[in-house]
This record gives structure tokens, C-alpha cells and sequence, in this order.
């Protein structure tokens, strides 16, 4: 990781200070990896093919994998969802070291990195509602301009901030990035480059936000490796700034792997039919036959093989992964041998009365 200091906004890389320090922490010695699901909804498809990869990454290293439940939005975790992916891992034969963690048990670590950046002087208020930030953010980066925030309330005053308390508005904490720019090495997107924004640490309803909660975990878990669909790389320098703000010592390696898309090309969601374990059970189709069409989408098996995940083990490379989306469902067959109805329909003089 580099940060480079860009007060100005403007069009320079500047490096703010050639110390070990300015440049961020270095990356962890070990490749423990993790998967870390919302239990807001089921797993779709695309979601445990991200876990395998992730579970590939951790176990062809030797390392530990662990699973990480981000339940902090707890207006939208779902009773007993939690216990339904963590079955489909199993289902698919995936296995994971130690106890499960839930951030909503951890409130406190969150806490404490959060009351660490305040007193260091890298955080501010912000009275800011989603829709006068929509209303007035443009820049055309990765993250969607109405979730980049133009800094609206950096500079207020100790009268300003008073007025906006006495009306009422809770406020949210954000981050003095000063215009950083961070910059990693993916180990499949290659160099990746992007100023950070201030952006949110402390919701304004008192829970800690995502990125904040990410990085603090991932420090206090030493995970070395880390294994997410490509929608979470705009998310990767804001992480990586906060770990160089809170000193943390290391951070993982990142790896943003390819994402599942439904035939439209947008991501793989509820709307494109069957896209769950469950879903594809009530279809009569187990697990290992949706663990085998993972496996040859990632160019680690054959179609006919019913591979299990160690048997990937010792084929699975990570520069040889494919590095663009996987389309559901897949236009080859899903399963081998084709099922008896679909030959029957080829026989010679059958095929006009098949209507
Ligand atoms: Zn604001």
C-alpha cells in the first residue's frame, strides 16, 4: 500500500513523507483468509463462489479461513438467516477455523478505534442527510457519485455545529481524508489507485459504519488474505487509509475476484429466478452439481467431474483464475451426462411432435 498526501485536490501524486510510516503498514506474514456475510438475505450464487475462492485462497496457502458475520445494520439482519448460509457453506463442503465472530458482539472494538481517530483530530461531524449529499455530489469516480461526499460540513464552526445540534440533527462522524490518494497491488486487478473521500466511521445512529468495522476486524483476526467480489474494490482504500490512520501494524493482501452477473449483466440478484442452494434444490439439483458448475467457471474443472472443494487444492492458481464476470445461469449444460428427456428429443423424426 502507498498513501500519498493530495491536499489540494488536485492532479499530482505527491508522497507525503518518504518514512516507513507515511506509506502505511506492510502485509500481514500469513495468508489467513475469511468470508464475511450480511445475514440479511440468502446466499445467492454468486456469493458462495466468492466463499470458495475465498476458501481456496486461505486453504492452497495452508492458512486458516474463517467466517465473519457483519451483522451491525441490524435493521436489516433477518432471524435464523444467518444459520441458512452457514449451512449452504457446509453444503457445498466448505470448512472454517474457530468460532464464528459477529460484529454486533465486538460493538466495543468498533468503539474504541473510533474514540482513537477522534482524539487524534482525523474525524469531524457531519448533520448531512443522504439527500442533500445526492443533491450536491458529482465526481465521477469508482464510488457512485451520490456516495462520495463533497465535505459539506469539514469547516463548520463551534456556532455552526451548535445550530445544526439544537435543530435536532444526529450527527454521523466522517473521516479528514485531506484528498489521499491510496494505491494497492490487487493480486488480480493489478494496480489499483483512488482519492478517498471523507467518508462515514460513525453512522448517525450510533452504529459504526462498514469500512470502519471491516478494518478494524481484519487487523484483530490477522487476515493476511482477503478474497471479495470486485464491487467491494472502491471500498479497499478507504480500508487502507483508516489502518494507516489507526497505526495498525499490517493489513491483508487484497484479491477482488470476478463477480457471478444474472444474463441482463447486472449483478446476480433475486430478480434472475433461481439463484439460491434452496431455490436450486426445490429444482432437484444438489449441491455438488452447483459446486461443480463453480469449478469449471473458474477453470478448475472439467464438465462430468463432481469435484469436491479439496480436490480444487492443488489446482487452483491465482494468476490463472479468469479475470472477467461469470454469467448465470451458464449457456453449456450444468450437468453431465444430459438428462434423458433432452435425448429423446433429438431422436430422428421425434422432434415435430414434441409441440
Ligand atoms: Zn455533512
Amino acid at each position: 500500500m502507498e498513501i500519498f498526501e493530495n491536499p489540494s485536490a488536485g492532479s499530482r501524486l505527491v508522497p507525503a513523507a518518504c518514512s516507513p510510516a507515511a506509506r502505511g503498514p506492510g502485509p500481514f506474514p500469513k495468508a489467513d483468509g475469511r468470508f464475511a456475510p450480511s445475514p440479511t438475505g440468502p446466499l445467492h450464487l454468486g456469493n458462495l463462489r466468492t466463499a470458495l475462492l475465498a476458501w481456496l485462497f486461505a486453504r492452497s496457502a495452508g492458512a486458516r479461513f474463517l467466517v465473519r458475520v457483519e451483522d451491525l445494520d441490524r435493521s436489516r439482519v433477518r432471524p435464523d438467516v444467518e444459520e441458512a448460509q452457514l449451512a449452504d457453506l457446509r453444503a457445498i463442503g466448505l470448512d472454517w477455523d474457530g468460532l464464528i465472530v459477529r460484529q454486533s458482539e465486538r460493538i466495543f472494538l468498533y468503539e474504541e478505534a473510533i474514540a482513537r481517530l477522534d482524539s487524534d483530530g482525523h474525524l469531524y461531524p457531519c448533520y448531512c442527510t443522504r439527500a442533500e449529499i445526492r443533491a450536491s455530489a458529482s465526481a465521477p469516480h469508482g464510488i457512485p457519485a451520490a456516495d462520495r461526499y463533497p465535505g459539506t460540513c469539514r469547516e463548520l464552526t463551534a456556532t455552526e455545529r451548535a445550530e445544526r445540534e439544537a435543530a435536532g440533527r444526529p450527527p454521523a462522524l466522517r473521516v479528514r481524508a485531506e484528498g489521499a490518494r491510496v494505491a494497492f497491488e490487487d493480486r488480480l486487478l493489478g494496480h489499483y489507485e483512488e482519492e478517498v473521500d471523507d467518508f462515514v466511521v460513525r453512522r448517525n445512529d450510533g452504529a459504526p459504519a462498514y469500512q470502519l468495522a471491516v478494518t478494524v476486524d481484519d487487523a484483530a483476526q490477522e487476515i493476511g488474505e482477503v478474497a471479495r467480489g470486485a464491487d467491494l474494490v472502491d471500498s479497499t482504500p478507504r480500508q487502507l487509509l483508516l489502518a494507516h490512520l489507526l497505526g495498525l501494524p499490517a493489513v491483508p493482501r487484497y484479491a477482488h475476484v470476478p463477480l457471478v452477473l444474472g444474463p441482463d449483466g447486472r449483478r446476480l440478484a433475486k430478480r434472475h429466478g433461481a439463484v439460491t442452494l434452496a431455490e436450486h434444490s426445490a429444482l432437484g439439483e444438489r449441491p455438488g452439481e452447483i459446486l461443480g458448475w463453480m469449478a469449471r467457471s473458474l477453470g478448475l474443472a472439467e464438465l462430468g467431474e463432481a469435484p469436491l472443494p479439496a480436490d480444487l487444492l492443488a489446482r487452483f492458481a491465482p494468476d490463472r483464475l479468469p479475470l472477467e464476470p461469470t454469467v448465470w445461469p451458464p449457456e453449456q449444460p450444468r450437468t453431465a451426462p444430459p438428462r434423458l428427456t433432452a435425448i429423446v428429443k433429438t431422436v430422428p423424426g421425434s422432434a415435430d411432435s414434441e409441440d
